[in-house]
């Protein structure tokens, strides 16, 4: 079994309206996050071979939702999530990845600081590898 990730990152502005405490006022952060995909065989044949899948696919499909809702926005109004958490975040782009069809998709890690993430991987596993 292999499992290969991309990074990917973005700054953005959210608040959680619920926290008590500081997290319920606007502020931002510089959150990073990685895409994991799973599999159980290498590719064989064409130019991914030996490969679960070339990076510059799972790019392909992050950098559009990057520029478009993630990057130097609001991500309560971007994301439409009253709350958007670390954990709500990565679940929603996991969705998003999904629902793109990204073959083998298997979580979203969304570190919010240098030593806070959540990661959400997908309820069809089995194991969290
Ligand atoms: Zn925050």
């Amino acid at each position: 079994m292999w499992i290969i990730y991309k990074e990917f990152s973005f700054e953005a502005a959210h608040q959680l309206p619920h926290h008590e405490g500081k997290c319920r006022r606007l502020h931002g952060h510089s959150f990073r996050g990685r895409v994991y995909v799973a599999s159980d065989r290498l590719k064989t044949t064409g130019s991914e071979t030996g490969m679960v899948m070339d990076f510059s696919v799972l790019k392909a499909h992050l950098d559009p939702l990057v520029k478009n809702y993630l990057d130097h926005y609001y991500l309560n109004e971007s994301l439409g999530l009253e709350s958007p958490t670390s954990e709500a975040i990565a679940a929603w782009i996991f969705a998003k990845l999904e629902e793109a069809g990204v073959p083998g998709l298997h979580s979203v890690e969304v570190l919010e600081t240098c030593t806070s993430a959540a990661r959400y991987f997908s309820p069809r596993l089995s194991t969290f590898l």
